[in-house]
This record gives structure tokens, sequence and C-alpha cells, in this order.
């Protein structure tokens, strides 16, 4: 660190400089992100809010009721609106504080989880943090979470079983009307991670999708995440966690001594209301109408994808449920394909079972783009 200061333009000119090496969603170019170009008007509920520490609510008790206003309405968008919860950094954290609540309210030596084999890894870091024995059920011929396998690894270890609505290699969703049955059945946690299908699901159903049921309005649904920085066009970093019941949250809370509140259940400890903000800014300003355009939006361009993907000579390697377009072919590695592809300057994203390409079809995505891309595949 230097001594003496540089002045703020020479600041930003540097700072220009190493963001001029970054990628940007809006060029299109970034295909295997769940991550997209924030909407302006969170960018500035954002920005009004960046002193407020959530972490501190006594202090900022305008954010924390925004915060219980967005829980409440993020509840009611997945079939519960007395829902108990916080907004927090993304997936990873609401998955660790879901399976943290799961463990504690359980007292056994040998705790295990059960996620599908295509759970998100966050799972492993839950598993790693929590000591969770980390059982992986088996997927059915269409890459969702076999049932028949998930009861062959309960055991009276068992403190959590984990379905995937909208999974992020493929996007497909898991039986949770049937786990939600067999935890019912057998008393077990059930926790749904709906980090990318949350914001979608219920709006294409909306819009006449045929999509099942996945969330509080199964009784067996103990906890549900959702990602307002995927589909729900927040900035980064904003998550979010739902539990059925306060017990839940209270399982994992610690005592704070010195801060405003007495209990705190979050991971981390200071934590932005910016997020808060601009998810609840966002709820506000595009309504359901405006959300259910920016997910019919997203499919419409996933079937053309997929369409010109079959056309090009490539195979789909499940039908896309939600707005991912899984490939591969038969004549060429997918790793081969990578190659070419970001040799044509994409930016692609491999998924690990089936090996494909996947391509996340998020809002950054237009028409333009997905025409340029299977041009470049047809070459390919
Ligand atoms: C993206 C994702 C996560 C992780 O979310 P982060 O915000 O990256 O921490 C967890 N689960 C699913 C299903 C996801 O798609």
């Amino acid at each position: 660190m230097e001594d003496k200061g540089i002045s703020k333009e020479q600041v930003y000119q540097m700072l220009r400089e190493y963001k001029e090496k970054d990628l940007t969603h809006r060029s299109g170019r970034i295909l295997g992100s769940m991550c997209t170009c924030p909407h302006p008007v969170g960018v500035r509920a954002y920005s009004m809010f960046l002193e407020s520490n959530l972490g501190d609510p006594g202090l900022f008790p305008g954010t924390k009721a925004l915060e219980d206003e967005v829980i409440t309405i993020l509840g009611g968008l997945l079939g519960k609106k007395d829902v108990h919860g916080h907004i927090i950094t993304g997936g990873t954290e609401a998955n660790l504080m879901a399976m943290r609540a799961a463990r504690n309210m359980r007292n056994l030596d040998n705790p295990e989880i059960i996620v599908p084999k295509s759970a998100h890894f966050s799972f492993k870091k839950a598993s790693d943090m929590l000591c969770l024995d980390l059982k992986m059920a088996d997927l059915d011929e269409d890459y969702r979470m076999d049932t028949s396998s998930v009861e062959e690894l309960i055991s009276d270890n068992t403190v959590a079983i984990v379905g995937v609505a909208g999974t992020t290699e493929l996007g497909k969703i898991d039986p949770i009307a049937d786990l939600s049955k067999i935890c019912m059945d057998n008393d077990i946690y059930f926790h749904v991670d709906a980090a990318f299908g949350g914001y979608t699901i219920p709006f294409l159903k909306e819009a006449g999708y045929d999509l099942p049921e996945f969330d509080f309005s199964l009784p067996g649904v103990s906890s549900m995440t959702i990602d307002p920085h995927k589909m729900g066009l927040a900035p980064i970093p904003t998550g979010g966690i739902l539990f059925r019941k306060h017990e839940y949250l209270e399982a994992i809370a610690v005592e704070t001594p010195y801060l405003t509140e007495d209990l705190q259940s979050t991971v981390v400890g200071t934590r932005t209301g910016a997020a808060t903000a601009a998810t609840w800014a966002l709820l506000k300003h595009l309504g359901r109408e405006g959300y259910r355009e920016v997910a019919t939006h997203c499919m419409e361009i996933t079937h053309k994808l997929a369409e010109g993907v079959k056309e090009a000579g490539f195979e789909l390697v499940t039908e896309p449920e939600l707005n991912i377009v899984p490939f591969h072919s038969s004549e060429i590695p997918v790793k081969e394909i990578a190659r070419r592809l970001e040799a044509k300057g994409w930016a692609v994203s491999l998924a690990s079972y089936p090996r494909a390409i996947r391509v996340i079809v998020m809002p950054h995505l237009k028409e333009e783009h997905v025409d340029a891309f299977i041009r470049d595949l047809k070459e390919i």
C-alpha cells in the first residue's frame, strides 16, 4: 500500500481498465450463468440502502420492515404467506441455513441428509461444515430425483431430504409432491431448493405452463431457497431462505450480546440491507405481470434455441422444462464443442451429468444472440 493516495479520477480510470477485461451479460456472450444484467430499478434501490446493515436491524427498522414484507411476498408466491426467513447472500447460504436448521431440530450423533445426484454443490459445503453425511439419491431416466432410491437411503439418522425445483445443470423439477409425502410419512425435514426455479415456476404456471406442484402448498415442505439474484433480476448478492415454522429459525439462532437484536440466525453477521431493498423494489415494480413476461419470454427463446440446436445436428439431453437447453453430439466430444464455441467468443458451461453443453437462457439472451449462436453451431 502506498503512503500517498492518488486522485479519484485516476482511481476510476484504473478501475475502468480492469472492468474492460470482464465479460458483460449485455453482450449476450455469457451462456452458462444463472446471473444476468440487474434490473435498473433494483440497482437504484440497492444504491439507496448501501449503509443499511440488517445484521443490526434495530438501527434500521425501515429496512427490517422491507425485509419482513419481502419474505411475506415471496412466501405468498410460494404457497404460504406466513413464512419466516431472511434475504441473504444467495442459494448457498440459504441451503446452509436450511441444513443447519434440519440438523439442529434433531439431536443425532451421525446425522445424514439425502440429496439428488443433481443437487447443487452447496450441499457438499453444507455437509462438510455441518458434519452431515451426504447420501446421493439416483435420478430417474428423465434426470429427476428417483423416489425409490430416496426411500432406500432413508435411515434413523436422516435429518433432511432435499428436492430441487429447477436443477442447476438441466433445469429439472424433482417430484416434490411425492417427496413431500415421503417426508410426512417418515417425519423428516424436507427442503426444496428453488434457487433457480422459485422466480419462474409460479409465473410460468400462471401463464398456462403445465408444471408440477413444488412449494409450501405441499404440507411436507419445511423450507425453500429462492434466489432473487437469478431470475429475480436483483443485483448480486441476493438470496432468500423461507421456513414454514419460526422454530426452524430459532433452531439456528445464536445470542448476539452487543447488537440491537438478541438473536441472529443468519450465517453472516453484518448483512447488507441493499439486497432487500432491491428485491422489494423489483417485486413492487414488476409485479406478477412483469415477472410473468420475463419468464415466458425466456421460455420462448428457450424453445427457439432448442429447435435451432436440433436443426444444427446436435441432440438435446432432455426437453427443456425451464429455461435451460442442454445438448451434446454423437460425433463431437462435449469438450471439443465447448472449445470451438469458445474460439468463436461464446462463454459456455458444461453439465457434468450427463456430459453436455448447457445454455441458460437468462433475460440477457436476446433473439439475435440465439440466431448468431445457432449459425456458429451449424459451422461447428
Ligand atoms: C445457483 C444455485 C444455488 C447456489 O446459489 P448461489 O447464489 O450461487 O450461492 C443453489 N441451488 C441451486 C439449485 C442453484 O441453481
